[in-house]
């Protein structure tokens, strides 16, 4: 977590904007008196101060989202349909304001900072069907006189705790389809790139999100600690590394919440020796590098099997000098700083860590990275990775691609399946037999057939299996549906107005 500075929050705000919370349809300055430091890690300065939360702060945002809740569950589906088209609007109309604060907080380029924004509006347009999405099903006469029928009603306050990698588009797989349902939210974002947050905020109250609807506190562990054990909040939606998806799911869990808690993953994208080399290749750079390789659906690994992997590692190899690292506002960057310079460099020690272990290092981001005070680590290539190595074992979340050289494609799907992880994986090969059985054999949430990132669109749910998620709703799409709301079972009789006994007080005409 970012470490809390022992500077007074005054000092550590000099010069560097504030970023606070947002209760009740407005901004509130912070009263914690922590505040952690946001960077701009391209040039490795501090830019922000970011409040964390205390105990009452969290208490203060909850208040506001449950009192919001008596009304809004009242919104017609229609209205609130149209508040969620609204939305969609402006979320469209800023976009590129959106990926401008995305760069300048987590690094990411601009490019990829706006397919993100676009990625989550996919969202946003999924939850404007909400009419259609909450239909229950209607049985009559399912005993004699008795109609029995079945409605979705939302949870009430329920809470998003986000990473540091999507700071608006994975609060988006969270509030859009939540409010949509009729609950209210109280998002705890990253304290790392916290800005996308607030901005969220005014532009839901601008589209006419009734206020307290969306709240936003800002924390560390104080903050998800409280949100975990608070009476008040009913769902807890997770997302980020291993062991604190575990954590927030024992905790949520034990505490009586519903949690659905993604976790981290290790990305195996398997190549076959009949595969299209260079196809393969373009499409491990782009995945493994990409947004500095900080995303969770990243191929952090690529498993050669047979004779492929001489002709693939070369290939690979070969794109790496092209790929232009810099700051994200510049046009011609491809891929940009790590998000802090401690992650950079953790990230770097892996790879001398794979050297001693026995790992071939063909290509060294360190020699590569660009000058300056920026979070800069160039693209690694590790090939002869072997699964004891902590290279294979650790997720190491930044440019760093591994490689195992294997002789079968049995060894190749054991790989995968003995990893802890199982987020997305991905196969290529020309042949569509052999496509279908890995999708059959392969213990993951997510498969990419010659598709290296394997996210699902909207109308399906994001989710992956064993350590990388804990809860047994996938996020977003159906399942993010039935995930914001519960179901509940009318039986109803009604007398028969030919037999009742009843004054109808008109004549019975049966
Ligand atoms: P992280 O686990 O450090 O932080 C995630 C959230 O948890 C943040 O809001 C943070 O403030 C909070 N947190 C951190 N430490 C905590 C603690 N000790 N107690 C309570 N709360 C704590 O993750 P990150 O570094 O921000 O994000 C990167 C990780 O997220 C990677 O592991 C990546 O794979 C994962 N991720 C997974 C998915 C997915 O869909 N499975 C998507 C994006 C990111």
């Amino acid at each position: 977590m970012t470490e809390v500075l022992d500077r007074s929050v005054d000092e550590q705000r000099e010069g560097v904007a504030r970023i606070s919370h947002w209760i009740g349809g407005r901004l509130v300055p912070g009263t914690s008196g922590r505040s952690g430091p946001v960077y701009n890690p391209a040039i490795g300065e501090q830019t922000g101060a970011v409040d964390l939360a205390s105990v009452e702060e969290v208490d203060a945002a909850v208040a506001a989202a449950k009192e919001a809740f008596v009304s809004w569950r009242k919104v017609s589906l229609a209205k609130r349909a149209e508040l969620m088209f609204n939305i969609r609007e402006l979320v469209h109309e800023r976009r590129e304001e959106a990926a401008r604060i995305l760069t300048v907080e987590h690094g990411k380029v601009l490019s990829d900072a706006l397919g993100e924004v676009t990625r989550g509006l996919e969202v946003i347009e999924f939850a404007c069907g909400i009419p259609t999405l909450l239909k229950g099903e209607f049985s009559e006469q399912a005993s004699t006189g008795i109609d029995v029928y079945s409605i979705c009603q939302p949870l009430g306050v329920v809470a998003g705790i986000t990473p540091f990698n999507f700071p608006a588009m994975v609060p988006m797989w969270m509030w859009a389809p939540a409010i949509a349902c009729g609950n209210t939210f109280v998002l705890k974002p990253s304290e790392k790139d916290p800005s996308a947050s607030p901005w969220t905020a005014e532009l839901l109250k601008e589209a006419g999100l009734p206020d307290g609807v969306f709240n936003v506190v800002h924390g560390d562990k104080v903050a998800v600690d409280r949100v975990l054990e608070h009476p008040d909040i009913s769902a807890v939606s997770f997302v980020g590394s291993t062991p604190i998806a575990r954590y927030v799911y024992e905790t949520g869990t034990k505490a009586g919440k519903r949690v659905q808690a993604l976790g981290g993953a290790k990305n195996h994208m398997i190549v076959l020796p009949d595969a299209d080399i260079d196809m393969a290749a373009d499409a491990a750079v782009s995945a493994a590098y990409g947004s500095a390789g900080e995303r969770c659906m990243a191929v952090s690994h690529v498993v050669a099997v047979g004779d492929v992997a001489d002709g693939l590692v070369t290939a690979i190899k070969e794109r790496l000098p092209k790929i232009k690292v810099g700051n994200g506002l510049e046009a011609d960057v491809e891929m940009g700083p790590l998000v802090t310079r401690e992650h950079r460099d953790k990230v770097a020690s892996y790879l001398d860590k794979g050297r001693e272990q026995g790992a071939t290092l063909v290509a060294d981001g360190r020699e590569t990275a660009p000058e300056g005070k920026g979070f800069f680590l160039g693209v690694s290539l590790i090939d002869d990775v072997t699964p004891e190595m902590d290279v294979y074992k650790d997720e190491i979340f930044g440019p760093v691609l591994g490689v195992s050289r294997v002789g079968t494609y049995d060894e190749a799907v054991r790989l995968v399946n003995e990893n802890p992880y199982g987020n997305g994986t991905a196969i290529f090969t020309r042949d569509g037999g052999v496509a279908r059985q890995f999708q059959f054999d392969v213990q993951a949430g997510m498969v990419g057939v010659n598709v290296p990132i394997p996210v699902p669109v909207a109308y399906y749910s994001f989710g992956g299996w064993k350590a990388s998620l804990f809860g047994d709703k996938h996020i977003y799409g159906p399942e993010g549906i039935s995930f914001y709301t519960r179901g509940k079972v009318v039986t109803s009789r009604w007398p028969d107005p030919a037999t009742s006994k009843v004054d109808l007080g008109f004549p019975r005409t049966r």
